[in-house]
């Protein structure tokens, strides 16, 4: 069985912003690697001067399918799903109200789609968001509701009948991409190379008080893959503005103070170590556990 790696994501453009390092890492070293996408992005707005421009707003689901694919292509990602919801919007916008939204779905129903997703990849390791979503938008926090019970109910012949051969994943983890830490480190290593860093503001009032920075248990090194990160993210052309302060501080300078790519592991059924540099650590190169 083929080693796998599948990434659940609330919209088009969160698995080039979360973890694209770790897809293109995994995809040279010949790991399968897939990706959920719950919605198509629909309430997006444009965030890239250079993409506003008359008819593209309304075109935005089909601008969004278009970026997307480039970024897959970019990652080398090997599967894509949707599991075909729309996008909830932020809290409080006409989106919210949509029978389709996301965060209206019947829980179960989502649930299902992704286990039949599951069964069908048999990934040995899933990659999800932590309960506050990493980011405060209804659909990250779906997205973490479908995929904790996602990892139990893909093994239970008992949920789901018809939705594929059971089969369980051996490991789980949240993204913990946004920490302070991080962004520490590497405004501290640009300033120390006489780089001006646009992060000390932002840095002063980061409180942890409201967003606890995450227990890192493992990181992966995607210094190599700096190049391919980068250009997936600004693949989603209506979603980030390659002038804005993201990539202020050269790709040189982050993969030399900070090469990694962040998660927390919060199931295993596998043995592992406090600290991991490899999400399969603990699986066998034919996806089989390791014995302890
Ligand atoms: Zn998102």
């Amino acid at each position: 069985m083929p080693r796998t790696l599948l990434a659940v994501h609330a919209h088009p453009d969160d698995e080039s912003s979360k973890g694209a390092g770790t897809l293109a890492r995994y995809a040279d070293e010949g790991v399968r690697t897939v990706v959920v996408t719950c919605t198509g992005g629909e309430a997006g707005e444009i965030l890239n001067p250079a993409m506003d421009q008359p008819g593209n707003l309304e075109r935005m689901p089909e601008l969004r399918r278009q970026e997307l694919a480039k970024a897959l292509e970019i990652m080398r990602v090997g599967a894509h799903y949707w599991l075909g919801y729309r996008d909830s919007g932020m809290p409080d916008t006409e989106f919210n109200v949509h029978p389709d939204a996301f965060a209206n779905a019947d829980l179960d129903e989502a649930v299902g789609r992704l286990v039949r997703i599951i069964r069908a990849e048999r990934p040995q390791v899933l990659l999800t968001y932590d309960e506050t979503g990493g980011y405060p938008h209804p659909d990250h926090i779906r997205t973490h509701e479908i995929s904790m019970p996602a990892f139990e109910a893909a093994a239970n012949p008992a949920r789901y009948p018809d939705a594929g051969a059971p089969f369980q994943p051996l490991k789980l983890y949240y993204h913990a991409t946004f920490t302070k830490r991080r962004l520490e480190v590497i405004h501290t290593g640009a300033i120390a190379r006489g780089i001006q860093s646009p992060f000390g503001e932002w840095l002063e009032s980061w409180s942890n008080d409201d967003w606890p920075e995450p227990v890192i248990t493992t990181q992966v090194d995607v210094s190599r893959w700096m190049a391919q990160r980068r250009d997936a993210l600004i693949a989603h052309a209506t979603q980030i503005d390659p002038n804005s302060f993201w990539f202020a501080i050269p790709d040189e300078v982050v993969a030399e103070v900070y090469p990694w790519e962040d998660y927390t592991l919060v199931r295993s059924l596998v043995p592992t170590g406090d600290h991991e540099t490899d999400l399969f650590a603990g699986i066998g190169p034919d996806g089989d556990p390791l014995v302890g």
